[in-house]
This record gives C-alpha cells, sequence and structure tokens, in this order.
C-alpha cells in the first residue's frame, strides 16, 4: 500500500533498515543518502511524517515493481490462502524453540524459483516486491485482530545488496532467488 506512513515512535529508533509491525520497509535518511551516493536506483521515496506532519529522517522504501509469480515455491508454508488469486497465504516456516528455552526461533530458508523474465524491470529501480504476499489479509478490525494486509517479499538486486553489506547493515537475511 502506498501512502504516507505516520508514525509517533520512530525517531527513538536507531536502526537504519528494519521493518514495521505492518511489514513496511524502512530505512534511515543515513542510509536513503548512502544508496543514492553509490547511485542505487531506489525511486521516489516518502519521506516518514510524524502525527504533527513533521518529517522524520526516515524513508518508506516503496515500489510499484513487483516480480511476475514466482513458478516454484520451495520452502514456504500456504495457510488460509485466498482460492481465488493465490496470492496471499505464505508463511515463513519457523522452528519454535521449546518455551522458557533461549533458543531463538528459526526461520528456514526458502528458495523462489522464476522462469526468466525480463531484467528490465532492474533498470527503473534496484528492488522490486515479489507478487506473493506473506501473511493473511485482515480488513475489518474485530476482537483482537487489527487491520493489516498481506505484504510481498522485498526483492534487491546484487548491487543493493553489496552496499547493505558494505554498509554492514545489521538484521537483513538474503536469500538468492533462482530463475530456471
Ligand atoms: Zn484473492
Amino acid at each position: 500500500m502506498q501512502g504516507q506512513l505516520r508514525t509517533a515512535r520512530l525517531p527513538k529508533v536507531s536502526k537504519d533498515f528494519f521493518a514495521t509491525l505492518d511489514d513496511d520497509y524502512i530505512i534511515s535518511e543515513r542510509l536513503y543518502n548512502c544508496l543514492k551516493e553509490e547511485k542505487v536506483k531506489l525511486g521516489e521515496l516518502n519521506r516518514i511524517l510524524n502525527y504533527r506532519n513533521i518529517e522524520l529522517p526516515f524513508y518508506h522504501l516503496y515500489s510499484t515493481l513487483t516480480l511476475p509469480p514466482a513458478t516454484k515455491k520451495e520452502g514456504l508454508t500456504v495457510e488460509g490462502q485466498c482460492s481465488e488469486c493465490k496470492r496471499n497465504g505464505y508463511f515463513n516456516t519457523a522452528i519454535f524453540a521449546p518455551s522458557g528455552s533461549n533458543v531463538p526461533t528459526k526461520i528456514l530458508p526458502y528458495d523462489l524459483h522464476y522462469q526468466p523474465f525480463d531484467m528490465d524491470i532492474f533498470s527503473l529501480a534496484d528492488f522490486a516486491f515479489t507478487w506473493e504476499c506473506m501473511g493473511l489479509s485482515n480488513l475489518k478490525a474485530h476482537g483482537n485482530f487489527v487491520v493489516r494486509y498481506a505484504r510481498p517479499l522485498l526483492v534487491v538486486s546484487e548491487k543493493f545488496k553489496s552496499i547493505l553489506e558494505k554498509l554492514k547493515i545489521k538484521g537483513l537475511e538474503f536469500e538468492q532467488i533462482i530463475i530456471d
């Protein structure tokens, strides 16, 4: 969903790259400037505003570029998927540690396979989103359920990835997409 994200709490966040509870990706102004300097194509990104409409030093990493549907999705769990479009309902396969233990939850790797597609998509921006969306949408708040949308995975170019690694941006894990 494009639109201006608003938040009251972001200024206290010191990380350069993170996802909101809704899985919107946010990058810091510092990272934004580094990426621009390295000529990573970002398209037009919106600044994050707080509730008083004041711009915060963060950008919403968003693109309308969407990859074609993956032809094979290995290692993702499917649950509660919309039977019409089959776009949502993908979940990471996670192994939960026994409660009370210090072992972190382990997210298993997955593979997205694609038929060869037009790589010109990356001439417009160094990132795009998957057609497939993770999780389920909940369009009406009820009980403990808040409104949320199933969100796609972020796919970045090799160049984008190498700069994130060079800048030692923490908390990111990469899976290579596979062109069959
Ligand atoms: Zn649907």
